[in-house]
């Protein structure tokens, strides 16, 4: 069977994901709490990469790509309206994350005071390894 993007009217492909990281990307998103139709398709064929995921949400959600290139940004997301592309987003890996990984280090000040966002700043991208901004507390995104 192929699966083709055109199949949704309006919505979101996120194409090119790395097999099995499919359920990582869904997870992240919540798609298991909304009531719009949401595929997860996984090992689907690919040139490029032998196999990926895909996941195609058929409603104009808001997402911030930005998390997204955290996970994995070799992935591809395409804009859908009136069933064709209308625009190709590619992902780089944030400089900068804030609110989406949390410092464990417990004498750092966002363990302290509750209501400091937690900034991540990258130090080594290679390894994807941020660095806490108030404690330097080492985050390899890997472990996630
Ligand atoms: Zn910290």
């Amino acid at each position: 069977m192929t699966v083709s993007i055109n199949s949704i009217k309006k919505g979101i492909v996120i194409d090119h994901i790395k097999a099995g990281h499919g359920i990582k990307v869904y997870n992240y998103l919540g798609l298991d709490k909304v009531d719009f139709t949401v595929a997860l398709i996984k090992n689907a064929p690919s040139n490029k990469q032998n196999k990926k995921d895909i996941i195609k949400i058929e409603n104009a959600m808001n997402i911030d790509f930005t998390v997204l290139g955290l996970i994995d940004p070799t992935m591809t997301i395409n804009i859908i309206e009136n069933e064709s592309i209308k625009e190709k987003i590619k992902l780089s890996i944030p400089k900068k994350v804030e609110d989406v990984i949390k410092c464990k280090n417990p004498r750092c000040v966002t363990s302290v005071e509750k209501n400091i966002p937690h900034i991540f700043l990258l130090f080594d991208e290679e390894k994807l390894e941020y660095r806490c901004q108030y404690c330097d507390e080492v985050y390899t995104f890997s472990e996630v």
